[in-house]
C-alpha cells in the first residue's frame, strides 16, 4: 500500500471518529462504531501505528532477552507443530514498519501456550491436515509506548488506534494470541475473507451474517473462521467481536491479578 493510500486511510479513520479501514481503491469506506461494542472496556486498537521501531538501548537480543526474563515461553517449544509469522517483525503489515526487530519466536504467558496446545489437538483430531499460524501474541508495553508516542494524533482519540500502554493490552501480558489456520503441508493460511489487521466490518465476527448478505463475505469464509473459534474455545479462548485472529485467553481484570505487564 502507498503511503498515500495510509495517508488517506488515516485521514478518512480520523474523520469518522472511528477504527481505521484498510481499503482498497473504489471501495466505499465503512463506518464501524466508535468503539467496538464487543472489545473489553480499556482494550484499545492495539495493533497500531509506528515509525521504525529501535528504542534507544532495545536492540533484539534484549527484547527477546526480557520475554524470557518475564517467563514467557516460545510457542514452538511447547507446539511444535504452529507456524509463526510475526506480522510485526517485518513490514508485512498494516503500518509497513518492522515493531520487532529480528525477532522471529512468537512468546506468551506458558498457561497460555498450554490452552493453546490443547485448542492444536482439537485441530488436529478434527482436521489433521491443518495447523495454527501465529501472528502475535505478547507485545511488550514498551513497544507499545513506542506506538503511542508515534501516533499523531490528539491523545483523546489515540486509543482508537493504540491501547493506552499505561492501562495496557491484553498483548501485553502476553495473554491474547493473533493466529489463523493454514495447511500443515505447505503453510499457505486459509481463507478468512480478509487478511490480518484487515480494520472493517469484513474482518467483524459480529457482522457476518451482514457482510454475507453483501455478498463481501463467502460461505466457506466464514466456515473457516468458525473452525478457528471452535478449536480456540475448546481451548478455553474467548473471541472478540471486531477480529476475527484475535483471541483473548483471560478477561482484562483476570490477567492484571495473575500477570504483571511485559515491559
Ligand atoms: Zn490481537
Amino acid at each position: 500500500m502507498s503511503t498515500g493510500w495510509r495517508i488517506l486511510i488515516f485521514f478518512l479513520a480520523a474523520a469518522c471518529h472511528s477504527a481505521s479501514e484498510k481499503q482498497t481503491a473504489g471501495e466505499p469506506v465503512p463506518m464501524p462504531p466508535l468503539v467496538s461494542e464487543s472489545k473489553p472496556v480499556g482494550q484499545g486498537r492495539e495493533d497500531a501505528v509506528s515509525e521504525e521501531i529501535q528504542a534507544p538501548g532495545q536492540d533484539v537480543g534484549a527484547l527477546e532477552k526480557r520475554l524470557l526474563a518475564a517467563g514467557l515461553v516460545d510457542v514452538q517449544a511447547i507446539i511444535p507443530e504452529v507456524r509463526v509469522d510475526l506480522k510485526y517483525a517485518s513490514t508485512d503489515n498494516f503500518f509497513g514498519k518492522n515493531v520487532y526487530g529480528s525477532l522471529s519466536r512468537c512468546y506468551m504467558q506458558p498457561e497460555v501456550a498450554d490452552m493453546l496446545k490443547i485448542a492444536y489437538l482439537e485441530l488436529s483430531d478434527r482436521y489433521p491436515e491443518l495447523t495454527f499460524l501465529v501472528y502475535d501474541a505478547v507485545r511488550p508495553q514498551s513497544v507499545q509506548q513506542i506506538l503511542w508516542d508515534e501516533l499523531d494524533k490528539p491523545d483523546s482519540i489515540k486509543p482508537l488506534y493504540v491501547a493506552d500502554p499505561e492501562k495496557g493490552s491484553l498483548h501485553n501480558f502476553g495473554v491474547a494470541v493473533d493466529l489463523t489456520l493454514a495447511r500443515k503441508d505447505n503453510g499457505e493460511p486459509l481463507d478468512m475473507g480478509t487478511g490480518y489487521d484487515y480494520f472493517g466490518y469484513p474482518a467483524y465476527p459480529d457482522r457476518e451474517e451482514q457482510m454475507l448478505a453483501q455478498g463481501k463475505l463467502r460461505p466457506e469464509q466464514v466456515a473457516n473462521r468458525q473452525i478457528l473459534r471452535d478449536v480456540m474455545k475448546k481451548g478455553g479462548f474467548t473471541g472478540i467481536g471486531s477480529e476475527w485472529w484475535h483471541f483473548n485467553a483471560y478477561s482484562r481484570k483476570v490477567a492484571g491479578e495473575k500477570f504483571d505487564i511485559v515491559k
